[in-house]
């Protein structure tokens, strides 16, 4: 995926239902290898792919690839995250829910409405 940057979220596995902390790689704004958390700004310094430096008004989702959980190595096929007005609000599964051109990183889109285990369980006692 080249260089990329990553929203680290804690949700619950599907498959293992443990709480672990997703690592979803995007690129979108200027990829650096940089970590973020839901409600970080996305990172626009230096030198930010396409869209001529500003980000896409509103509501979006980007591609994305979930790094595999090292303990029961579940894998999503394809993720995306989610963004609104330039903050990280969420992510999860795509399951064909989005269809992204070949160079296309991120769409905008009317609503987003998270699915159970993509809700994060940050501050969540079990
Ligand atoms: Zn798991």
């Amino acid at each position: 995926m080249g260089t990329f940057d990553i929203l680290v979220i804690p949700q619950r596995c599907e498959q293992c239902r443990n709480i672990v902390e997703n690592r979803y790689q995007f690129k979108y704004g200027t990829p650096w290898q940089k970590e973020f958390s839901l409600g970080d700004d996305v990172n626009w310094e230096g030198n930010p792919i396409r869209w001529n430096g500003r980000p896409i008004p509103g509501l979006i989702v980007a591609d994305a690839e979930i790094e595999p959980y090292p303990d029961c190595k579940f894998e999503y096929e394809s993720s995306v995250i989610y963004i609104d007005n330039g903050k990280f609000i969420g992510a999860g599964r795509n399951s064909g829910r989005f269809q992204f051109g070949q160079d296309d990183y991120a769409l905008p889109i009317e609503s987003y409405r998270p699915l159970q285990f993509e809700e994060a369980t940050q501050g969540v006692s079990e």
